[in-house]
């Protein structure tokens, strides 16, 4: 092995064993910043050494491979259900269907939470993770490797010593405030809210593009090895051993050894549960023994060995006394339930969401209905019936509002969307303070001194009434605000400072655009280049860029169509914020003076990728194919007007293998 190679190896293993101590064992002992040097100096070696390619890399996490379809694969070992048990008695019929094959003197238990996610199939030779197959129909699943890489929690290099070839199982999930973090991000950018930690764990392993799977906020824990292997001879030996060779393992499991003490584990549990940050619904008993395992074997559903106990979902009636709506920065109207405190789970729950008048009209809500609330995947409980026999004859439909309740402005709903909106964007108190705390968000403008509820304070104190008013407060003003000493002051003008440095793609997220995300304000930035030029779009040229579609066109035309926006932009413009992009310097000149445009998936690349590449290598994309496009770039399932366009002009069609080729063998 040559130096270098031996550099880059051990850089590699290093951040191999930081990634281990940060997500697994949550006790990192580098900072953040010196993390993100270290992958960053990786990064740059792997670039000028391309040789020493390892797929196994952790800067192979960070996604970016397209998968058109995943290859279906069958199990080595089905991946059975469980049997489900919902009482004391249930466990004690499993328990001497047990005793039937096996002795009772030294067989005993292990008891561990059911994690509600999705399950995967993971195997590794030599140390190094080869495969990730999902359950499917559970004698055979989706080859998701590529996205599975990707999940932090999951090791891409073992240590210690671990068998040479073995599969292990576990348990894919988002934890719940990872889940409501991402729900508040969609509903601020106009999106709908996903339905459940679960059905999001499992829809992010199907995504075809793997960058936007290192996006989501997926965790695992394993919990079964299913290989047989020397050491192997309880569930109890392979957790530990499991944890050691740096898999993800709960701590929560227990030995017990009789069915009583399991059932002190399960009523342990379904208190516990509530304070969890992810989702379980039930407990998993398995028998301890490897061996008594193999005796008892599996029915042509399910092991014997093993079942699960399931919790009762947490539910209680109590009475709907209001309804109120809250209004977002977007002017996104949100109803929710008063109800009467009731103790669900340990804490006392005196309100739930209803999502959106659809969500009301389906219940058919009445005011004093009986409503039973039940703890579902989000921390705000929901709605999820009304007990009619409970309700009085006289009580009073839940009509939605037509005025916002802030500004009483009308409120509009477009048919396509689910929730309404208060139009009144220029002077409805909650869309004005929303918008400034967007802007300074950690996404947005990430700026540190001011928080939340100081915009508030700087608000009602008529100190601030746009995020452009920011950059104009003054010294006295902010001493004048409650709790605000002068080291907080010093804090607030150093991180509107700091502010400046932030790149015109974020600058245009920060401005609060309506459905404009970070990845629309990306790539709007990168399109467009400067704000001006951003500006002077039309609806119809908007609507050619990738992925943008009528919604957010409407939305950026109309934003720019307000004097206001325009003002504030001015401002910021002056104070000196970004509002062009990084002029980037080309890594060659191989496409100089060549248009293409890109259209279709394709095998290695997602289509950002391949349009970043031609941009790098001295090459324009063109959205549209018309007689200046010199090669229209053709993936799997493109377009066949843009095709047949481009046969009629007679513009080079080219496949990825010949665009590899053109930036391959050019000087
Ligand atoms: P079910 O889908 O209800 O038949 O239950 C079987 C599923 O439970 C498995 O496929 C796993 O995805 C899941 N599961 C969650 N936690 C565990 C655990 N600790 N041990 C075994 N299976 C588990
Ligand atoms: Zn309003």
């Amino acid at each position: 092995m040559s130096l270098n190679q031996k550099i880059l190896e051990n850089l590699r293993d290093e951040i191999h064993m930081h990634t281990h101590l940060y997500y697994v064992k949550d006790a990192p002992i580098i900072s953040d910043y010196e993390f993100d040097l270290m992958l960053k100096k990786l990064t740059d070696l792997e670039s000028k050494f391309p040789q020493f390619f390892d797929i196994n890399s952790p800067s192979q996490r960070v996604g970016g491979k397209v998968s058109k379809n995943f290859n279906n694969i069958k199990h080595d070992y089905p991946m059975y259900s469980l049997d489900n048990s919902y009482s004391k008695k249930d466990l004690d019929s499993f328990y001497s269907r047990i005793l039937k094959k096996i002795p009772d003197n030294d067989l005993n238990f292990l008891c561990e939470l059911k994690f509600d996610g999705v399950s995967i199939n993971l195997t590794y030779e030599n140390g190094v993770l080869v495969r990730a197959v999902t359950r499917g129909d559970g004698v055979q699943g989706d080859d998701v490797t590529e996205n599975i890489k990707t999940i932090k929690t999951i090791p891409l290099k073992l240590n210690g010593d671990y068998p040479s070839k073995f599969q292990i199982r576990g348990e894919i999930f988002i934890e719940l405030n990872d889940f409501n973090k991402m729900n508040i991000d969609r509903t601020n950018n106009g999106l709908e809210p996903y339905m459940n930690p679960r059905n999001t764990a499992s829809g992010s392993l199907k995504l075809q593009d793997s960058a936007e799977v290192a996006r989501r906020p997926l965790k695992c824990f394993l919990y079964q090895v299913v290989s047989e292997f020397d050491e192997s001879k309880t569930q109890y030996d392979n957790l530990i051993s499991s944890s050691k060779w740096g898999f993800n393992v709960s701590d929560s499991y227990k030995l017990c050894n009789t069915i009583d003490e399991v059932f002190d584990f399960i009523n342990d549990w379904d208190h516990k549960r509530n304070n969890l940050d992810f989702e379980i619904d039930g407990i998993v008993i398995k028998v301890n023994q490897i061996d008594y395992q193999k005796i008892l074997g599996f029915t042509s559903k399910y092991p014997r060995w093993s079942i699960a106990y399931k919790f009762k979902t947490l539910q209680v009636s109590t009475v709907l006394l209001s309804v109120s709506y809250q209004v977002g920065r977007t002017g996104a109207i949100t109803p929710v339930a008063n109800l009467n405190p009731v103790l669900l789970g340990g804490t006392i729950v005196k309100r739930a969401s209803l999502h959106n008048e659809d969500q009301i009209n389906k219940l058919d809500l009445h005011l004093n209905d009986h409503v039973l609330i039940e703890k579902g995947g989000e921390i705000i409980p929901k709605i999820v019936d009304v007990q009619l026999d409970e309700r009085n004859l006289d009580s009073n439909r839940i009509l939605f509002i037509n005025k916002c309740p802030s500004c009483q402005a009308d409120l509009s709903k477009n048919e396509s969307e689910a929730h309404h909106y208060c139009l009144n964007f220029n002077s409805c108190p909650p869309q004005l303070t929303g918008r400034i705390q967007h802007f300074i968000s950690r996404k947005a403008m990430d700026i540190n001194g001011i928080g939340n509820e100081t915009i508030q304070l700087m608000f009602q104190n008529k100190l601030i009434t746009n995020y452009a008013d920011l950059y104009t407060l003054k010294k006295e003003d902010l001493l004048s605000l409650e709790r605000m000493a002068e080291k907080s002051v010093e804090n607030v003008f150093k991180g509107l400072n700091e502010s400046k440095k932030v790149p015109f793609e974020r600058v245009l997220f920060a401005l609060g655009i309506r459905h404009v995300g970070q990845t629309v304000s990306k790539n709007l930035a990168k399109k467009f280049e400067s704000i001006d030029n951003l500006i002077s779009q039309t609806y119809d040229e908007l609507l050619l860029v990738d992925e943008i579609g009528e919604r957010i066109s409407k939305s950026v035309v109309n934003f720019f169509k307000n004097e206001k926006n325009i003002i504030n932009i001015e401002k910021l413009k002056t104070v000196g914020l970004q509002f062009h992009s990084e002029i980037k310097t080309n890594v060659t000149n191989v496409f100089n003076d060549k248009t293409f445009v890109v259209s279709g998936v394709f095998e290695g690349y997602s289509r950002d990728q391949l349009k970043n590449l031609i941009e790098i290598n001295g090459g324009k994309n063109l959205s549209s194919v018309s007689s200046k496009t010199n090669y229209l770039l053709a993936g799997d399932k493109m377009g066949p007007s843009k095709l047949k366009k481009a046969e009629d002009l007679g513009v080079d069609i080219i496949s990825e293998q010949d665009f590899n080729k053109l930036l391959i063998f050019k000087p």
